[in-house]
């Protein structure tokens, strides 16, 4: 007969159907062994061996050299860029030491639109190597109301992702059309404000840093879902918006490049008059504002980065063997109408689209053109029968 045995740590007993691992002394049951495999998974957590990190590490990362990295890819908006990359650096030394004593330095961005605000984001996130997620404040409604519940953020976060959690709890939220919040719904009817306050304090809770149950396959939370544990202590906020009619006293302090401790005062009135509830702002604390483009800073945006849309036309003629080329004069028009639709930085696509789509489908199946010159009459003619066709 064979000897009954117990497990060492729970005292259950050992069998065909609960199989144990025996030792010199001890004996230890599966569902026991489960339980030190999840420890062990917690507790690697804490030791941050994470390989995102280990990438970010050999950056040598400081403030002056995100500042550098963001003006590569964003023109002007020089004071929203030195505050991004002082917390931006903050958020780097909470990745690298998550026992950093640093407040989490959630962030509120004002700006017109098109002007820089998601790309800010965007290049922010690719600086750092995490994730980001971009989503729409208003398509979230308070729970129990139809619309998105607040938690599908993170999981937006979690999806971009791939599901790593560790590195989700270190990615960035940028969270557009923030001011909308504020609004009350404009339909008398509706005597609840689902849209706006109610989601400005079910946000409170996620951008403070806490727990949150999110649900794995999004949609609404139910009872007996199986929900992913998400800890939003590191996740960096971006709330942006436009803020329309933002009465701001502007006088006092010329510009709000320079935005001293007063006017900062001031401002935080105004956001409050706004209807932004005062327990949201005090938890988005560094505030960057953006400006209007001026019409050299549109010519810039054309040229100078990267991924600039002239650079992007000049190298799709050039697959086709077309030689592609807009005299400064040109350039100057385009920013100049673009200013002038007051859409930003947007309306440049817009012209250059509009422009450059008969070329687009012309030149491909004609091969004696080798060689395009677009001038500012080309692109007053684009622009005027615009005008006409969509008056
Ligand atoms: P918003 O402020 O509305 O979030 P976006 O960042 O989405 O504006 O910008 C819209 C488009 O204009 C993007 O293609 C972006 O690359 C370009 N853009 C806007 N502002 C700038 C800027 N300051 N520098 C470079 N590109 C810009």
């Amino acid at each position: 007969m064979s000897k009954v045995r117990n497990c060492s740590f729970c005292g259950c007993e050992i069998s065909k159907h609960n199989k144990g691992v025996e030792g010199i002394d001890a004996v230890i049951c599966h569902q026991c062994l489960d339980l030190y495999a999840e420890i062990m998974q917690i507790e690697d957590r804490d030791f941050y061996s994470l390989d995102f990190i280990k990438k970010v590490e050999l950056k040598e990362i400081t403030p002056k050299l995100i500042f550098d990295e963001l003006s590569k890819q964003v023109i002007g908006q020089t004071e929203a860029k030195r505050i991004l990359s002082v917390a931006l650096y903050q958020h780097y030394k909470r990745i690298i030491n998550p026992k950093c004593s640093f407040d989490k330095s959630n962030i509120l961005m004002i700006g017109p639109t098109g002007t820089g605000k998601t790309l800010l984001a965007k290049t922010m996130a690719e600086i750092l190597n995490v994730p980001l997620a971009i989503c729409d404040a208003t398509v979230y409604t308070q729970a129990g109301y139809v619309g998105e519940d607040v938690e599908n953020i993170l999981l937006k976060l979690l999806q971009n992702a791939d599901f790593d959690i560790d590195q989700a709890q270190y990615g960035i939220v940028f969270l557009d059309e923030f001011d909308k919040l504020a609004r009350k719904s404009d339909n008398p009817s509706i005597t609840r404000d689902v849209s706006g306050e109610g989601v400005q304090n079910a946000l409170l809770k996620i951008i403070e840093g806490s727990v949150v149950n999110v649900p794995p396959q999004g949609g609404r939370k139910h009872p007996y879902q199986e929900c992913i544990k998400f800890d939003t202590s590191n996740v960096l906020f971006i709330c942006a918006g436009a803020f329309d009619g933002l009465k701001f006293n502007k006088r006092k302090h010329v510009g709000f490049n320079s935005v001293t401790d007063n006017s900062l005062f001031e401002l935080t009135k105004a956001l409050q008059n706004y209807c932004i509830i005062p327990e949201l702002l005090g938890r988005l604390p560094v505030i960057a504002r953006l400006n209007s483009l001026t019409v050299n800073e549109l010519e810039q945006i054309l040229t100078v980065p990267k991924k600039a849309l002239i650079k992007q036309y000049i190298n799709v003629f050039k697959e086709d063997e077309v030689a592609l080329e807009f005299t400064p004069d040109a350039i100057n028009q385009i920013a100049t109408c673009a200013h002038n639709e007051g859409l930003g930085a947007r309306a440049l696509k817009k012209i250059l689209e509009d422009m450059m789509l008969d070329y687009m489908f012309e030149v491909p199946s004609n091969k004696d053109v080798r060689h395009i010159k677009i001038c500012k009459s080309d692109v007053l003619q684009s622009v005027n029968s615009k005008k006409i066709s969509s008056a």
